[in-house]
């Protein structure tokens, strides 16, 4: 079986930690290993795994595919495809990818499913996992149509590295969109709250916003408290649906979006540890917090939801004075 690892270049020229995981994806199936790679250069890029193991390198290159754009991503998909006449053909779930892999697929006539958290070959058929309605169904799948084509979620498999010299084959991809990227607007470094790579989640809940016991909102120390805490950690802040629709109309947090929403209508993140706060820990929160290994709580009511076996420790204390003592712990 001939398995491709499909990947873009990131803005310096490496490959992402999200292309280092799908490569150990591929390579895990054991297969004969080729590799696809695009953006502005490659060569720094296929150096960078040019040992592992794999029997080709290809590339598609130049200021056309240097930053995300669907034609050009999809035509150098399409082109890197071909050459590498692959049953298998693996791809990160970055959103640049993801974007793209619908339209590759159907330009490949293959089948396509997407964000798989595992990949492996049983019986000499090839298995993925992936999960269903919200991460409440996890769902085993073969399939027999060829090519097929797959992305793979991040922090599921093993980032593979392996430093050399890689000679890469370099292709043409026919560019036809009218599409000009002119630049882009990201926020500043400091202001990006999610930061799927932190250890910590730290959730903020609708209590944050609520009348505290002296009959009182306290929003402005609410908001020095919750970024008091992810400047001295640097963890991933996550929030409630509660909180981020009362954040949208203006009267919560100003830096909650619905991005930061974690459940069932929400994202579901993955973080070694997770500390919700003001949180009541319903059902249709708590389910986001599936791939949370180490769940902890701060609530002032001792029967809250997170007390009903969906955290391993829950503190009953004021999340105000408890945020306020670790914050000057950690300083
Ligand atoms: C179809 C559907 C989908 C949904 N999807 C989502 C989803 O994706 N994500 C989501 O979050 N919700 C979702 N919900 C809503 C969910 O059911 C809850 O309504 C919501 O999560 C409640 O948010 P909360 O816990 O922040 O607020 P609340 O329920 O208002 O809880 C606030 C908590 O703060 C505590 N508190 C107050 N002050 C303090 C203090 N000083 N110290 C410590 N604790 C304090 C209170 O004791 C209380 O437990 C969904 C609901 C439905 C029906």
């Amino acid at each position: 079986m001939k398995v491709l690892l499909l990947a873009h270049t990131e803005g310096d020229g490496s490959l992402g930690k999200a292309a280092l995981e799908a490569l150990g994806a591929a390579k895990s199936l054991g297969g004969e290993l080729l590799i696809g790679l695009y953006g502005a250069e490659v060569q720094a890029a296929a150096n960078s795994i040019a040992g592992c193991d794999a029997m080709k390198f290809f590339g598609v290159a130049g200021a056309d595919f240097s930053t995300a754009r669907y034609g050009s991503d999809a035509a150098a998909c399409e082109a890197l495809a071909k050459a590498a006449g692959a049953e298998l053909i693996v791809m990160p779930a970055t959103s640049r990818a993801s974007r793209v892999a619908a339209g590759v697929a159907q330009r490949l006539g293959a089948a396509v499913d997407t964000r798989l958290t595992g990949l492996e070959v049983a019986d000499s058929k090839v298995v993925a996992t992936r999960w269903f309605y919200r991460q409440r169904m996890v769902g085993r799948i073969e399939r027999d149509a060829r090519p097929w084509l797959v992305t793979v979620d991040t922090g599921c498999f093993e980032a593979c590295t392996a430093p050399g010299t890689a000679s890469v084959e370099m292709l043409a991809a026919t560019v036809t969109t009218r599409t000009q990227v002119t630049g882009i607007k990201a926020p500043a470094a400091d202001a990006q709250t999610i930061r799927p790579d932190a250890k910590l989640l730290l959730v903020a809940g609708a209590g944050w916003g609520k009348s505290q016991p002296d009959g009182q909102k306290h929003l402005d120390e609410a908001s020095q408290l919750i970024l008091g805490l992810l400047s001295a950690t640097q963890c991933s802040l996550g929030s409630s649906k509660s909180l981020v629709d009362q954040s949208g109309d203006g009267g919560a947090l100003p830096f909650l979006t619905h991005m930061h929403q974690v459940g069932q209508t929400g994202s579901t993140p993955r973080h070694a540890k997770g500390l919700a706060t003001c949180c009541h820990g319903e059902e249709p929160h708590v389910v986001g917090w599936r791939f949370i290994n180490e769940r902890r709580a701060v609530n002032l009511d001792a029967s809250c939801g997170w007390a009903q076996g969906k955290a391993d420790v829950l503190y009953v204390a004021d999340a105000f004075a408890v945020a306020n003592k670790v914050v000057e712990l950690l300083k």
